[in-house]
């Protein structure tokens, strides 16, 4: 199974708006991007919204049937390991092997010498295709690399084989994710990152790095623009380096697990990916769930009611719904508007607000926020919620798919 060179991932928290998310992908190949639809949710969000990934498998599958969309698309276990992989595996055929956890495990010393041995050509001046500056690569850096990353990619292994086992066979797409760190890796540890997974012969086709700066969810990138545009082109050099010097497979891609909305990048990544001709996957959040919300407010009346009574009560609970999302979200307390002046404000004022166009002098970075991680609110309304969603479904597919092509896809692809 062969993960295309343009592969775009879609959160949906309720499962409701595959359509909606597919037409958006539908109007990229119009314009000649042959992107296809990855359709990802991670554990986190099935065990709050109480679903399972047979719903994810059943919501994409019905998508692309009542579309009739003619290409590939996936379903990814977003950010499994060992531990919560196996409820995935019959309903995914992508597979987020997050192993940031296990960066500095230990492995045994023979494990490590065998590593050693493999990277040992490398020492001296190791010179990238398209990097002005050779890295310098001695004993002590590689026992230092071997350190951090081996456990954590002997891991993916140990997740890859697992599946492979469960599965019956090795045909699906397997990414290894360590975006969840606290510092970028260099290139030269992405080298050696790549020969380990090499070296543990886990036939990736799409790797998350780290990237510098803060990928809060649903709001724009909060960074050093230029620092991440040099970061990103030195992995596409590291990454074809790899390709061409210890063999891995030719079709290795940068995933960017973007949280979605991080317009000020999407055309630096666009840009440097065609200099290059390589492909991308982009991750993007469950904010799908923030269009349901803008459409509820936009039809007014008892749905423009919910709406507001959902920011309430996440209003209420702020604690509790950020936790989980401490480190990728970041929320001024104070900036936040009362629940009873959100009660005054008509579908317009708070659809603009929520609707993530910088340029909107109402747009509201908190609040939009605090709604995304307050999808928990709404899961806890059931049947109320989703029957709301489905009553004003014109309103809301339109918001959804014009959220996904024309402020994400347009941005990346400079359309
Ligand atoms: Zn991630």
């Amino acid at each position: 199974m062969i993960l295309d060179q343009y592969s775009f991932g879609i959160g949906d928290r309720f499962a409701q708006q595959g359509e909606a998310q597919l037409h958006a992908i539908l109007k990229a190949r119009e314009l000649g991007i042959e992107l296809v639809p990855v359709w990802n949710k991670s554990n986190r969000e099935h065990q709050i919204i109480h679903s399972t990934p047979a719903d994810t498998r059943a919501e994409a599958d019905s998508a692309v049937m009542n579309l009739k969309w003619g290409h590939a698309y996936f379903v990814d276990a977003d950010h499994i390991n060992l531990g919560t992989v196996d409820p995935y595996v019959p309903h995914s055929d992508f597979f987020t092997l997050d192993v940031a956890d296990y960066i500095g495990s230990q492995v045994s010393e023979n494990e490590v010498l065998e590593f050693l041995e493999v990277a040992a050509k490398f020492k001296g001046e190791l010179n990238i295709e398209g990097i002005e500056k050779p890295f310098l690569i001695d004993q002590s850096f590689l026992r230092g690399v071997a350190g951090q990353f081996l456990g954590a990619i002997r891991e993916a292994s140990a997740i890859y084989r697992r599946i492979a086992e469960l599965k019956g066979h090795h045909d699906f797409v397997a990414e290894v994710s360590m975006d969840e760190v606290e510092r970028p890796q260099t290139p030269a540890e992405l080298f050696f990152i790549l020969l380990m997974i090499h070296h543990y012969d886990i036939p990736a086709q799409t790797i998350a790095p780290k990237f510098t700066g803060r990928f809060n969810k649903g709001v724009d990138y909060v960074g050093n623009v230029e620092q991440f545009r040099q970061e990103f082109e030195e992995d596409l050099l590291v990454i074809d380096q790899a390709i061409r010097t210890f063999g891995i497979r030719d079709n290795l891609k940068l995933s960017v697990h973007s949280g979605s909305d991080k317009f000020s990048i999407y055309p630096v990544m666009g840009a440097l990916i065609k200099k290059h001709d390589k492909g991308i996957h982009v991750k993007t959040a469950g904010t799908t769930w923030l269009e349901e919300v803008i459409g509820l407010a936009m039809s007014g009346g008892k749905a423009l009611k919910m709406a507001q009574e959902i920011y309430a009560r996440a209003y209420a609970r702020q604690e509790e719904l950020c936790g989980p999302y401490s480190s990728v979200i970041d929320i001024d307390p104070s900036s936040l508007p009362s629940p009873k002046e959100v009660r005054g404000w008509n579908g317009d004022q708070f659809a603009h607000a929520l609707r993530h166009d910088p340029s909107h002098p109402d747009y509201h970075p908190g609040f939009r926020q605090l709604i995304h991680v307050g999808y928990k609110v709404a899961a806890e309304l059931g049947s109320a919620f989703l029957d709301m969603v489905k009553e004003h479904s014109e309103v809301v597919a339109h918001q959804v798919t014009t959220n996904i092509f024309e402020r994400h896809i347009k941005r990346l692809f400079n359309l």
